[in-house]
């Protein structure tokens, strides 16, 4: 579910989610925000009904309550489209407190006033200096309650950092490979699309590469699925040495990794290819207790150019036609698919 709504509109629907949510126990963070926004404006009707449920008898709601509506009803909202959010509550978030630290002076400036206007009337009636000091007493109460007010809000603000924190830490082990600590195939997928999106068609690339272990079903059989994650772990490694810069390693399957080259021509990317492949054979993994390593273990490794106008599957397919062809041609080499069509 996308947010669309133009900044007059989402202001009108700011106006109206604070009052509730203030009127909550929850904490001011990000998701209280994103739950009454989408109350507000009437888009989630799921949402509203059960929060109309939930407050009726006017009990607020707590953190946890808040959380669970979130979850239920408007998780689905995309990460990137989570994060806008997070950053721009933030930034009201800033906005409040700072207005309220200007009112706050500006209070402590007009009761300065009056003091020394109350001093200046030495000659001031009874009533007067009684009024005067009314107004003073109410200026100075005024001044606590803002200031109150803008250590709340420096507070939560101190929370949305931390929460802003918290999600950048579980977006990247989400798209981090448990095994391996490679990209994972999310994090790949997203990786080409936006590659793909950012290409002008002026440079070299992207390539790509997909490599798959050979025979490793024979390896697993032999030495046990253990010294098979070993084994995974060794490519992995050669893999991530083998990249700089803008490219993307990543564990595309069970046994296959994939390659982005952003900026690099063909020639360059069958180089890197072949370097790989050389360098995996050459690695002597030793099963754990001996002292010999075991045969050397061999990749094949399909690599292609991106075409114009291409669709991501398609360049992945291309990749892996190539790949299918390096494994009928005997495995243990490097297979490069026609450039053009
Ligand atoms: P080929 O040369 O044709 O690629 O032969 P292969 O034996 O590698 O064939 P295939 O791709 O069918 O087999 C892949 C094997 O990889 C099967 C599966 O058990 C193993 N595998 C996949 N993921 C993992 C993993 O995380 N750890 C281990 N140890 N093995 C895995
Ligand atoms: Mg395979
Ligand atoms: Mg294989």
């Amino acid at each position: 579910m996308g947010y669309h709504d133009s900044v007059e509109r989402s202001a009108e629907y700011l106006r109206l989610a604070l009052p509730l949510m203030s009127k909550q126990a929850a904490a001011l963070n990000p998701i209280c925000y994103a739950v009454w926004y989408d109350y507000v404006s009437g888009r989630n009707a799921a949402l509203k009904k059960r929060i109309d449920e939930l407050t009726r008898d006017g009990s607020p709601l707590d953190d946890e309550a808040t959380a669970e509506l979130f979850h239920c009803h408007v998780a689905e909202v995309d990460e990137k489209l989570a994060q806008r959010v997070s950053q721009d509550f933030q930034k009201i978030m800033a906005d409040v407190s700072k207005s309220a630290a200007e009112a706050g002076s500006d209070a402590g400036q007009f009761g300065n006033a009056l003091e020394k206007w109350s001093a200046d009337l030495a000659q001031a009636t009874d009533a007067d200096a009684t009024n005067l000091a009314v107004l003073l007493g109410q200026t100075r109460q005024m001044q606590h309650s803002i200031s109150s007010l803008k250590n709340r809000l420096d507070e939560s603000q101190l929370e949305i950092d931390r929460l802003r924190q918290e999600v950048a830490r579980a977006r990247q082990e989400s798209l981090a490979d448990g095994l391996t600590g490679l990209t994972n195939r999310r994090g790949f997928d997203q990786a080409l699309t936006d590659c793909l999106t950012a290409k002008d068609d002026s440079g070299h690339g992207p390539c790509l590469l997909i490599t798959d272990i050979d025979h490793f079903k024979h390896i697993n059989d032999s030495y046990g699925h253990l010294f098979g994650d070993k084994v995974l772990r060794a490519i992995a490694q050669v893999v991530k040495d083998s990249v700089k810069g803008r490219d993307t390693a990543a564990r595309y399957g069970g046994e296959e990794f994939a390659i982005l080259l952003p900026d690099t021509p063909i020639e360059g990317a069958q180089t890197l290819a072949e370097q790989i492949r050389t360098k995996v054979e050459r690695c002597r993994i030793k099963r754990s207790g001996s002292e010999n390593a075991i045969d050397a273990i061999t990749i094949s490794i399909g690599v292609t150019v991106h075409r114009a106008g291409e669709a991501a599957h398609e360049f992945i397919a291309r990749a892996d036609g190539a790949l299918y062809h390096a494994k009928n041609q005997g495995r243990n080499r490097v297979a490069v698919a026609p450039a053009a069509a």
